[in-house]
């Protein structure tokens, strides 16, 4: 029987482990996927610490994958072995439920997370749900296409839901793993697009990627810059700093959006601020399979690409590691060949 490698965690706070598995057979519903790279993200520690309650051990984590579908289960229409897949946090939906039957797929009541309901990208073969797949355009290679699938969508999708049109000003707060995505999606989007970091040796750099303007919060106050600019249409919030979150605020203009995608505890949001000038505070759920798929073509025709740092499979502990360290610039990847 043919076996595969696998990455797995026994227990909550257990190490990896490299295991021999059974390569699986795809049941109905679902395709089997030759990985070739996986994103190594901090949500992965929800599996790695088991950080919810209902994690079944052990568990294979990994929801930035990228590769081949090698087999497809009984009843799934529209995919076919050979074809270039990823899949991303959102592990499917029913299809059926209320959420669902209203086009709201990334609420469903039944859905499910990649690599933690069920096992993800950490290893040679995975089974995921049709609904899950988002097709990989050919000339992207897997390495770069692994982060688009969380980070990537992620930026992608919230700036294009965002409400703001082509000139209008866009701020992305924070240059880390989703920022630098985030600045090259709003400048390729036809946004004016502002870039707030720490710190002005981080500016070239966000003038590499798109950016027109760049804010040192280090230095400057960022909503009293923004106002210079007639404020910001929206504000995609990337930072995990609830401070510097709430620090920005003021520099939304009118009808104007602070978006968050960036997994603060908690912020301070002024009444005044929302209600003199009808601002909104919201946040994005990252997307779909086919967010997703629309994220990597789009990326792959304007040339969008996250800076990655790639380790083997064996190197997972490390690689995790360095992910956590927070020191990675800016993605994590595990290749595992072709
Ligand atoms: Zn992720
Ligand atoms: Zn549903």
């Amino acid at each position: 029987m043919a076996t595969m490698r696998v990455v797995q965690v026994s227990r909550p706070r257990g190490d990896f482990e490299i295991v021999e598995r059974q390569i699986p057979e795809p049941i109905a519903g679902t395709v089997r996927i030759k990985v070739e790279a996986c994103g190594i993200c901090h949500s992965d520690s929800v599996t790695k610490e088991g950080l919810v309650p209902g994690i079944q051990y052990p568990r294979v984590p990994g929801h930035e994958v990228a590769g081949v579908i090698d087999a497809v289960g009984p009843g799934v229409r529209g995919w076919a072995p050979g074809q270039r897949v990823g899949v991303g946090w959102n592990g499917g939906y029913c299809g059926y439920c209320d959420q669902c039957r209203r086009g709201a797929f990334f609420a469903c009541v039944r859905g499910q997370i990649t690599g933690i309901t069920y096992d993800g990208g950490y290893g040679e073969y995975m089974i995921a749900p049709a609904s899950a797949v988002a097709l990989m355009p050919a000339d992207l290679p897997p390495v770069d296409a692994a982060p688009l699938m969380c980070a990537g969508v992620t930026t992608f999708n919230a700036l294009r839901n965002s409400g703001a049109r082509p000139n209008d000003v866009v701020a992305v707060l924070g240059l880390g793993g989703l920022g630098h995505l985030g600045v090259q999606y709003a400048a390729r989007m036809g946004f004016y697009t502002v870039a707030i970091a720490r710190g002005k040796e981080k500016e070239p750099y966000a003038r590499q990627l798109g950016a027109s303007v760049y804010i040192d919060s280090l230095t400057q106050d960022p909503a009293a810059e923004l106002l210079k600019l007639g404020g910001a249409k929206v504000i995609l919030a990337t930072a995990t700093s609830g401070e510097a979150m709430s620090a920005v605020q003021g520099g939304v203009a009118p009808n104007g959006t602070l978006l968050i995608v960036g997994a603060a505890q908690s912020m301070q949001v002024s009444p005044i601020a929302l209600l003199s000038a009808c601002r909104s505070v919201k946040g994005w759920y990252s997307g779909t399979s086919i967010d997703s798929q629309d994220t990597l073509a789009f990326s792959a025709r304007a040339g969008v690409k996250a800076m990655n740092e790639t380790y083997p499979l064996e190197r997972v502990a490390d690689a995790y590691d360095r992910m956590m360290s927070g020191k990675a610039r800016f993605r994590v990847v595990l290749a595992l060949g072709q």
